[in-house]
């Protein structure tokens, strides 16, 4: 099957200039069954290409190929959340006007809950095709708390390195309380 799809997307991709998409692309069908795999194979696809010059098709398919992979890492992000069971503690950290629940185990590590909150409504975004975005109104208006899905992964990613901070200094400073 494997093979079959890689010779395919030889053939598909034969003219010289993008042959280098097609192996890539070959490459990342065969590197791996999982979707996370799947989802990493793309990224290393991703960069690669970026880097070759390539005609106007390819970079659309670029384009295509990388809201794919936002898309797979947003799903990822879901299915891989578990609400663990040994909960120690939970915080929030803010990133601009969305803000993430950390929840922090007994043994300190700690899991970012995929769903943002809007810090003016404080309450759960709502997941959309295209996004999250806030239930809640101003005066009868919309809330402005709208997360496009490529910004949404770039935030969850800022979210984690700040939950990671946070929580290092919270233990630096308790260890030095009780010292
Ligand atoms: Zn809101």
């Amino acid at each position: 099957m494997q093979k079959l799809l890689i010779n395919w997307l030889k053939k598909v991709f034969s003219d010289s200039h993008s042959a280098i998409i097609g192996i890539a692309l070959g490459s990342l069908f065969a590197g791996g069954t999982g979707i996370y795999f799947f989802a990493k194979n793309l990224w290393n696809v991703l960069t690669y290409i970026m880097q070759k010059p390539t005609p106007l098709w390819a970079t659309i398919a670029l384009v295509f190929l990388l809201g794919v992979y936002i898309y797979l890492k947003n799903l990822l992000l879901i299915q891989t959340f578990n609400t663990p069971q040994d909960v120690k503690n939970f915080i929030f950290t803010q990133t601009g006007i969305y803000k993430w629940k950390v929840i922090i185990s007994k043994d300190i590590s700690f899991k970012i809950d995929p769903t943002p909150f809007c810090v003016e409504h404080d309450m759960y975004l709502m997941k959309f095709d295209q996004g999250y975005r806030c239930g809640g109104s101003n005066s009868g208006k919309g809330c402005k708390a709208k997360l496009a899905n490529n910004e949404y992964s770039m935030l969850y990613d800022l979210a984690n390195g700040q939950a990671e901070k946070e929580i290092r200094n919270k233990l630096s400073k308790s260890h030095t309380t009780r010292c």
